[in-house]
């Protein structure tokens, strides 16, 4: 059985469709894909559906980028409800921030000689807007051979054209995925600094570790799955797949997730539902 909970879309930084997304998993032999667009579900319903004609099981899902004064920590919320009013508009306030930094590297850039037009990142990003669009910007205006230089040379966080980003610290994103009735989950704890966050994570109500990830080495990957256990975490994984050649570190369905992983995720959602969570009115 094939498992990949963790993919993106072109509702964020992806380059398939839902649509496509899903028909790439149905190649692969994904039987159970969860959609995690950064800080955007609007690649949700479109999944599902496609699914639903494939034969691929989507889970609804969503990854929240958040900051710490060592950089980004993203959060990952499995089963959320997204239809929910007030969850939709702080995603929204969320992807404004990108916007608005997106303008603001842009700026810097041009006064810094580089001819890059705000409206050709946009139009590279078709859904959240992100860095890797600007970075694909400035190879297109032939500033850097590739991305990667793009973000050393210019818009990585020690470039000139750099800007901070909104911060939302990952607690409040882990109350935020509760509120929605998701299970919160801490993606790739293998980024450097994320390990000594999770005592704090867990009292704000973190879930679940992403265990099983294409940079996390096999003795890495022992290490989070008895930290898991130490604290009563449930585990995922996924190949964290933007489409081929960009971002990608692994082919959709390539990471390998056991099946009691979705088995256990589901059982926490039954119980989310017993419960009534998620269903507060906001
Ligand atoms: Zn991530
Ligand atoms: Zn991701």
């Amino acid at each position: 059985m094939r498992i990949d909970l963790h993919t993106h879309t072109t509702a964020s930084d992806g380059l398939l469709s839902p649509e496509q997304l899903v028909e790439k998993a149905r190649q692969a032999g994904v039987q159970v894909l969860a959609v995690c667009d950064h800080d955007s579900t609007e690649g949700v319903d479109p999944a599902v559906a496609a699914g639903k004609r494939s034969g691929v099981e989507v889970i609804p899902a969503v990854e929240i980028n958040t900051d710490v004064d060592q950089g980004e920590v993203h959060v990952l919320g499995y089963f959320l409800d997204h239809r929910q009013g007030w969850l939709q508009e702080f995603l929204r306030k969320l992807r404004d921030g990108r916007v608005n930094r997106a303008k603001q590297m842009v700026e810097k850039l041009n006064a810094l000689g580089i001819k890059i037009d705000f409206a050709r990142v946009r139009e590279l990003a078709r859904g959240a807007i992100g860095r890797p669009h600007v970075a694909w910007a400035i190879v297109e205006a032939g500033a850097a051979k590739s991305v990667d230089e793009a973000f050393t040379r210019y818009i990585g966080r020690n470039g000139p054209a750099y800007v901070e980003r909104l911060k939302v610290l990952p607690e409040e994103a882990v109350r935020v995925i509760l509120r929605a009735g998701g299970i919160p989950v801490l993606a790739h704890p293998g980024w450097g600094f994320h390990e000594p966050l999770i005592p704090q994570l867990v009292a704000a109500g973190l879930e679940g570790l992403e265990v099983y990830y294409p940079d996390h080495t096999p003795a890495m990957q022992a290490h989070f799955l008895s930290l898991a256990n130490q604290h009563g975490l449930l585990v995922t994984g996924g190949t964290d797949y933007h489409g081929e050649g960009f971002a990608t570190k692994a082919a959709i369905g390539s990471q390998y997730v056991p099946p009691e992983v979705v088995e256990k995720l589901k059982e926490r959602y039954a119980e989310k539902q017993k419960l009534g969570a998620g269903t507060q009115p906001s």
